[in-house]
């Protein structure tokens, strides 16, 4: 069994908070390439408290299907799954580019956890950027200490990739002067991770109508609301978090559940995704490096000629290539999280990175299981449970298709395609 988390030190996490303070406050938008004592320090103590856990626990928990709930609570009591919530809330007070520091180290040891991109990335972002006080005093102390876990809902089966389509709708009941009243959701959700192991969702519905489509608005739905109904929804991927459609049968919240204004979803959303698409590239950066660590160490010493399969161009090269577009997707999720945390339009890069970090997870994982051989699908040598995520990857949060779309649109100029 794992041993007790070797948390950063408070005079570390205090670093942290300077640096960024100082970084933001002289307005200078430099960018170091030397990575800061405080980054890597925070990367050995993540790196540390997954290396307790290990591949192993994560391949077990993903064949069981059951969470790594001791991983994450060590994260969590150290101060890591926190660690881009201001510190008034009791998180580490720094941002996306130290959360996806957090997604990326556990990822390179062997144990990727797909909840940080919805509860700390999206969820916590939205809930500080644009939640009242209330709604941050109640949630994000939990969501920084790793006690509760808000996931997100805005997939649905007949909009996919079309947001704006969505039919989940959020109707408020007024009573006679009354200044706000209860919201109540009906329609369906499905593909929503970790639904059983959350405390509430941040669900994406439609409170009515403009030019563009449905007008979106956010709303937190505590999981055991009576009216929703939670659907196991079988998946054949290696993965602790297990994914469930919802049907929304007049759930009903009070008015202090809408996160935001009214009618603004689109916009929120659409800065909330930044995070989980650049978290979700540090995940893909981190498999990347994880299994370029194991298909090196093993083709420098797997001997069947007269020397190592790694002498051999046809294993090095693939291998090499990786690394470049894992070293390139990494470069790409700085930048992409420099601008969120500066304030600064983020979806360019947040975009390219999650492209590339996809890109570079499974060209590196592939090119690992090759160079593996036989060995590269043994549970002995632990790939294969990677591959399903760095697949989901392509595919989620966002498309590479859609990213492909918008970067002919808004980074070339091209016509819109669809
Ligand atoms: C394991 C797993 C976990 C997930 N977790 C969550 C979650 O927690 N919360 C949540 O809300 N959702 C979740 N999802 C849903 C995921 O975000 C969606 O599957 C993804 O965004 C793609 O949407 P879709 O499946 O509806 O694909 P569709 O929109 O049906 O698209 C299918 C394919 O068509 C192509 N395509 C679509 N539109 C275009 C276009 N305009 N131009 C070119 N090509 C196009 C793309 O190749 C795309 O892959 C999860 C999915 C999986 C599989």
């Amino acid at each position: 069994m794992p041993g007790q988390p070797c948390a950063m030190t408070s005079s570390g996490i205090q670093a942290l908070r300077s640096l960024v303070n100082e970084e933001s406050q002289s307005g200078t938008g430099r960018v170091d390439f030397a990575e800061p004592e405080e980054h890597r320090a925070l990367r050995a103590a993540v790196a540390g408290i997954a290396a307790k856990f290990g591949p192993r626990y994560y391949a077990e928990r993903a064949a069981a299907r059951r969470p790594c709930a001791e991983l994450w609570q060590a994260l969590g009591d150290a101060g890591f799954i926190g660690v881009n919530i201001p510190a008034e809330y009791g998180g580490g007070g720094g941002g996306l580019t130290e959360l996806a520091l957090v997604c990326e180290e556990i990822a390179a040891a062997g144990t990727p956890l797909l909840l940080l991109l919805v509860s700390a990335a999206i969820s916590a972002e939205m809930i500080s950027d644009f939640g009242t006080g209330e709604q941050r005093a109640t949630w994000l102390p939990g969501l920084a200490s790793g006690a509760v876990k808000m996931v997100f809902a805005i997939t649905e089966p007949d909009a996919g990739s079309n947001t704006l389509r969505i039919s989940t709708t959020a109707r408020q009941e007024k009573r006679r002067g009354e200044v706000g009243g209860d919201w109540v959701l009906h329609g369906t959700k499905y593909y929503i991770s970790g639904v059983d192991e959350a405390q509430a969702l941040l669900v994406v519905a439609r409170t009515g109508q403009d030019e563009r489509g449905g007008r979106l608005s956010l709303f937190i739905v505590p999981a055991d609301a009576p009216g929703l109904d939670k659907h196991l929804l079988p998946v054949d991927l290696l993965l602790p978090e297990r994914q469930f459609t919802l049907h929304f049968d007049g759930v009903r919240v009070g008015p202090g559940a809408l996160v935001g204004e009214e009618g603004e979803g689109f916009r929120q959303v659409f800065h909330g995704l930044n995070p989980e698409r650049i978290t979700g590239a540090a995940l893909g950066v981190g498999i990347a490096r994880y299994a370029l660590g194991a298909a090196a160490r093993y083709a420098a010493e797997r001997t069947v000629w007269a020397e190592p399969i790694g002498a051999h161009q046809g294993v090095a090269h693939p291998l090499a290539k990786a690394k470049i577009e894992t070293e390139l997707a990494a470069l790409m999720i700085r930048r992409a999280a420099w601008q969120h945390d500066h304030g600064e339009p983020a979806g360019e890069s947040s975009n390219m990175a999650k492209y590339a970090a996809a890109e570079a997870a499974l060209a590196a994982l592939d090119a690992a299981i090759q160079a593996h051989g036989g060995n590269g699908l043994a549970t002995e040598y632990g790939l294969m449970p990677y591959w399903g995520l760095a697949r989901l990857l392509r595919i989620a949060p966002v498309n590479r298709e859609m990213i492909l779309n918008y970067v002919a649109q808004h980074s070339l100029g091209l016509p819109r395609s669809y």
